[in-house]
């Protein structure tokens, strides 16, 4: 697959113009680096976590200048340059450069630009980039620190693919500034508006993160509590319409709900997004895939 990939990269990276103008990797050599591609997918594990959403793309290092989301065959990828990102680390003397391209880059595939096979345009790259400067101050990146990369490597004109150096940073402050305030709301209380850029733009890809969904519930309405072990204060309940749900602070989320399976030692199992599969028995034990009771229905 990587081989594959990477004889696929030059064609790729022909068709989506690059990120940055050619970068002079080869002017900052550095002995061996090893750490660079296990700080990438951590780095990408925690943007992750900024934005609450699973990844949905895979990361691959790759024949390339520097970094590009592409689809390809239905399966998006972060394609990145080992080289490239310890080279913007090294040059800017701090990890937040390599965060910042590998955000903009992510920024791309959750606005759903790499839907489009146009390749780049200003009005991508600017929400791209406002995406990593609002997942940088969310990681905790001053605003210097989230424009450093695109301060050292934009060019300052715009052009046909890519906006000029001072729009880019005004999108990465734009972005870092709407973290900001939600940081700085949420420290002081409830914070009411907490729309992050990637739902601020094109829904059209985007799934939820979490399809929970408010209910009323009353006593007519639930049918047994759910009891799991590993949760013993917890309030599930199964209702009358054989939904799971959580009593939470927020009020009751549905978490799944109760579905049929064709085995009759286990005829019923929890369908959820949040759980992983659970059976039940005729009994009411909730029974987890290697045969272990977990909980049971009261
Ligand atoms: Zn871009």
């Amino acid at each position: 697959m990587q081989q594959y990939l990477k004889s696929l990269t030059l064609l790729l990276y022909l068709a989506l113009a690059p990120l940055f103008g050619p970068v002079a990797i080869a002017a900052t050599p550095k002995p061996e680096a090893p750490t660079t591609v296990a700080g990438a997918r951590d780095i990408v594990q925690e943007i992750i976590n900024v934005i609450g959403l699973k990844p949905r793309f895979e990361l691959q290092p790759a024949d390339i200048d520097n970094a590009a989301a592409v689809v390809y065959n239905g399966e998006r990828y972060i394609l990145y340059n080992e080289r490239f990102l310890d080279a913007i680390n090294n040059a800017v003397h701090t990890d937040w450069g390599g965060v910042s391209i590998l955000a903009h880059e992510i920024g791309h595939h959750l606005n759903g630009h790499t839907l489009s096979r146009s390749g780049s345009n200003p009005e991508d790259e600017l929400e791209a980039d406002e995406f990593s400067g609002f997942v940088l101050r969310k990681m905790g990146a001053s605003k210097a620190e989230a424009q450093a990369a695109i301060e050292l490597l934009s060019e300052e004109e715009t052009s046909r693919t890519h906006p000029g150096k001072r729009y880019r940073l005004a999108a990465i402050s734009k972005g870092w500034q709407t973290a900001n305030d939600q940081l700085l709301a949420s420290a002081k209380g409830p914070q009411p508006d907490n729309r992050g850029i990637v739902s601020q733009n094109r829904p059209a890809q985007q799934r939820p993160a979490a399809a929970t969904q408010r209910v009323a519930l009353d006593s007519r309405s639930v049918l047994t509590r759910v009891n799991f072990n590993k949760a013993p204060q917890e309030q599930f309940y199964l209702t009358t319409r054989y939904n799971l749900v959580h009593m939470t602070e927020d009020g009751v989320q549905v978490i799944g709900r109760l579905a049929k399976t064709n085995n009759p030692d286990y005829p019923y199992y929890f369908e959820s997004d949040f759980l992983d599969t659970i059976f039940v028995t005729d009994e009411g034990y909730l029974v987890n895939k290697r045969g272990q009771r977990v909980g049971h229905l009261s």
